[in-house]
């Protein structure tokens, strides 16, 4: 294999984390083992070195599993199972996968990294792509549009947090704060109410 030589020139210096990049929220870990056995039925162990697929609530565009930890909210699940396999938190570090599968939770494909090997990889697998789709077009996204009008009136009446919001449609937090602040979904405001 001549895989992983592409790079010619190595960054002389690593500044600090590139701007505009996801803060990194640290794995309470007590929790973490807490939740371990209901963690586990979200997936299936197979083969030592197989990919072991999530088949919890996904998040993003990447179908990303995430997985709640109570208090702290929604965790990426590559992430737990690392924390839980290792039993550290990975702190400021990324959790990667050497397989290129969102989806795996074998801790034998994951890997901690900086965020500028998040970067890498992200660039790499092609997925920072700027411009996204509108809507129920984008894949990956599970709201409908009644999803988006609910979030928005219970959010506005005060009914929800947009943590509880999150977990009773299963989807992340920042996903909500996105539909809330109107910095996604905003065309649904400009458009009349479809006839029933
Ligand atoms: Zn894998």
């Amino acid at each position: 294999m001549s895989l992983g030589k592409s790079r010619t020139s190595r960054r002389k210096a690593r500044p600090a984390a590139p701007s505009g990049t996801r803060k990194i929220k640290p794995v309470d870990l007590p929790e973490a083992l807490r939740r371990a056995e209901r963690f586990r039925r979200y997936y299936v162990e197979g083969e030592p070195d197989a990919c072991w697929g999530w088949t919890g609530g996904t998040c993003g565009r990447d179908g990303r599993g995430v997985f709640s930890l109570g208090p702290t909210g929604l965790h990426t699940a590559p992430r737990v199972a690392w924390a839980i396999a290792n039993r550290t938190d990975p702190g400021p570090l990324f959790v990667l996968h050497s397989c290129d599968n969102a989806r795996c939770v074998n801790p034998a494909h994951l890997l901690t990294g900086s965020a500028w090997d998040n970067m890498d990889d992200m660039i790499r697998k092609g997925r920072d792509r700027k411009a996204s789709p509108r809507g129920e077009s984008a894949p990956n996204v599970k709201l409908t549009e009644s999803d988006v009008r609910e979030i928005r009136r219970a959010f506005a009446a005060r009914e929800a947090t947009q943590e509880a919001l999150a977990a009773r449609f299963g989807v992340c937090s920042r996903q909500v704060w996105m539909i809330t602040s109107r910095r996604s979904w905003a065309h649904l405001d400009q458009e009349p109410p479809r006839p029933r």
